[in-house]
């Protein structure tokens, strides 16, 4: 039961209690009043006979009284009248010629006690009051009762009885009571009309305002308030109303307006525009954050590094990794492994990047073959473009089922932080473009001296502690002058091509091949086998004499010379086995060219330049 409901039973129970209440009040009141009104009229009556009796006696027309007593029973409402004589007044004049004895208890007792009685009888029909009065005798009255009488003061002579009919006061009382139930009901639905026209209003506003307010905080603004005819209310309920159309009206714009940053559109809205707005900007200022952090990251890996952080801490994910690829070179890089890669991305063609869509192994069991199933493990595989050239695979693994759908549910938000990421990958990436190609010889392809310089800084010193080798191959093509002189600058260009293409095909990745100078190749070999050394370069060597060079439609072949040093076997500075190697091959030249010359410390002596070192 509503509040509203309450407030009516209320008034009807508080109008039905006064009603009934007043009504009883009435009924009695008129009642007693009648009753009274009766009993006084038997007085009356009674004094009257008293009187009359009294005159008879004493004119000695007892006799007579019959008529006198009947005339007195005609009397309205009266409906029997009768006398009885008390013993004393029966022992001195006889029973009377109508028999005056008591008729009844209530005679004998009004006779015995001197008190009057008075008794209602109800029936359906009829309401009788019968009333029995004591006359007592009195030598003090005018006549003196005692002249006649022989009796002491104050005793009872006899009695006067009459029964009454008094049912017009109950017909009466009933009819004042309809009158006030009419009155009543009357007044009720006044009272109701009232309260209808002047009350209803305001307490009907009131409920309409809780029910719009409630819907409101449930984040409900569509509600209205109800719109009553009373200026006052209509005021309120307008002014209301406009309120909540322009909150509603702003909450949708902003979160309209607000949403459109977030690029992940997927996520399932609250009907509540306040929380939209809230959960948007919320998103927003978690997006900007990382933005603003990962512009001031120095390092790429520093930007992977934390979008992993927010793929661990943020979106939770315990088992996943980010692979780069570079869709030109086809080289491919794990950028960040959490829990070890589950997956050979870099031996073939990753399913998620050739397609650009999701792989996801819980829609189709062993979706990839590049990956190494495992029981119990579902993985998805996202494919994010970065650039023309750059796509970014993020590999996710789950154990359970629940976990395979809630990172489901996850990509787009993911998205929408390596979308955010994208510039700063971007920019990254084309630095370090940009400091690579001022490392990277443009004919070759190969590394410059300028990268030389760096690496011998940084990677040598890391090198002698782990007790790394490297072997130092010079090499230098034989007479080439006379190809520039023969065939042109292009033709030389094509055969410093064909050098630098032998040379990779001979080495492996993790060596060195550097274009040294105008037709000069400096290969620094990782960890290479000393007696490997000489094969390699024996092979770069014999494969380069089989080359053939095109030119003015005829083709030949050119030879190279190779001097090589170990390092840190022969000298444990990078740049004295460079050194040592550039000797051995100028012993290379000297002595016939097309030769491998690998150096010993007898070459030292005889060109009686050790000292100089
Ligand atoms: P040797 O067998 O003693 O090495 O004789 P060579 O003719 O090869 O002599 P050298 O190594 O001194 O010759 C270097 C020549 O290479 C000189 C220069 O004109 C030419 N050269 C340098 N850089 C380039 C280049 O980028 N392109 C071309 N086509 N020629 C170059
Ligand atoms: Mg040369
Ligand atoms: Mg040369």
């Amino acid at each position: 039961m509503n509040s509203k409901q309450k407030v009516i039973i209320s008034l009807i129970v508080l109008l039905v209690s006064f009603f009934i209440a007043m009504s009883i009040s009435t009924l009695y009141n008129f009642r007693d009043y009648g009753l009274k009104s009766a009993e006084k009229k038997a007085h009356l009556t009674a004094e009257v006979i008293k009187s009359g009796l009294t005159a008879h006696m004493v004119n000695g027309m007892m006799k007579e009284r019959e008529f006198f007593l009947q005339q007195i029973e005609q009397a309205e409402n009266i409906n029997q009248l009768w006398l009885s004589r008390s013993p004393t007044v029966i022992k001195q004049y006889g029973e009377g010629f109508n028999n005056e004895i008591p008729r009844d208890k209530i005679d004998r007792d009004v006779l015995k006690n001197g008190k009057e009685i008075t008794k209602v009888t109800e029936t359906a029909q009829k309401s009788l009051m019968r009333v029995t009065i004591p006359f007592e005798a009195s030598a003090f009255g005018n006549p003196n009762c005692m002249n006649c009488h022989n009796a002491k003061e104050g005793e009872v002579l006899g009695t006067v009885s009459m029964v009454m009919d008094i049912t017009d006061v109950r017909t009466s009382s009933f009819k004042t009571l309809m009158y006030n139930v009419i009155l009543t009901l009357i007044l009720i639905s006044l009272i109701f009309l009232l309260i209808n026209r002047f009350i209803k209003p305001y307490v009907s506003i009131f409920y309409s305002i809780q029910d719009v307010m409630r819907a409101a905080y449930r984040g409900d603004y569509s509600q209205r308030v109800q719109t009553y005819s009373n200026p006052e209310s209509k005021n309120v309920s307008d002014l209301l109303n406009t309120l909540l159309e322009k909150l509603q009206h702003t909450l949708e714009e902003l979160d309209r307006k607000v949403y459109v940053f977030i690029k992940n559109k997927n996520y399932v809205k609250e009907s509540d525009p306040l929380k939209n707005v809230n959960n948007t900007i919320d998103r927003l200022s978690d997006i900007y954050k990382f933005k603003q952090t990962i512009e001031n990251d120095k390092e790429l890996e520093d930007i992977y590094n934390r979008l992993a952080y927010v793929l661990e801490y943020n979106f939770k994910l315990d088992d996943f990794t980010l692979t780069e690829i570079d869709n030109n070179s086809k080289s491919k890089k794990i950028v960040y492994s959490k829990n070890d890669c589950h997956c050979r991305i870099l031996e073939g063609e990753c399913r998620a990047n050739r397609t650009h869509a999701n792989v996801d192994s819980s829609i189709f069991a062993k979706s990839c073959s590049l990956y190494n199933d495992k029981d119990g493990e579902e993985y998805i595989c996202i494919p994010y473009t970065i650039s023309n050239e750059l796509t970014l695979v993020l590999t996710i693994v789950t154990k359970s089922k629940e976990e395979t759908i809630r990172v489901r549910e996850l990509t787009s938000d993911i998205e929408d932080y390596v979308t955010t990421a994208r510039p700063a990958i971007v920019s990254k990436k084309l630095m370090q473009m940009l400091n690579l190609m001022a490392r990277v010889d443009q004919l070759t392809g190969m590394y410059n001296r300028k990268f030389l310089d760096e690496f011998v800084d940084v990677s040598i010193p890391q090198a002698a502690r782990a007790k790394i080798s490297y072997a130092v191959l010079m090499i230098d093509i034989d007479y080439f002058k006379m190809i520039n002189d023969t065939y042109g600058h292009d033709i030389g260009d094509d055969a410093i091509r064909i050098v630098s293409g032998v040379i990779k095909t001979n080495i492996r990745k993790s060596d060195i091949a550097i274009r040294y100078g105008g037709e000069e190749f400096l290969v620094l070999l990782y960890n290479c086998e000393e007696s490997h050394v000489l094969k390699i370069a024996e092979n770069i060597r014999i494969a380069f004499s089989k080359e053939k060079i095109t030119a003015n439609g005829e083709s030949f072949s050119k030879t190279l010379s190779v001097g090589c040093s170990m390092f840190p076997t022969d000298s444990d500075s990078i740049w004295k086995c460079i050194k040592f190697a550039d000797m051995c091959l100028y012993e290379a030249k000297q002595t016939g060219r097309n030769k491998v010359v690998k150096f010993s410390q007898e070459l030292l002596k005889d060109e009686d330049i050790g000292e100089s070192f």
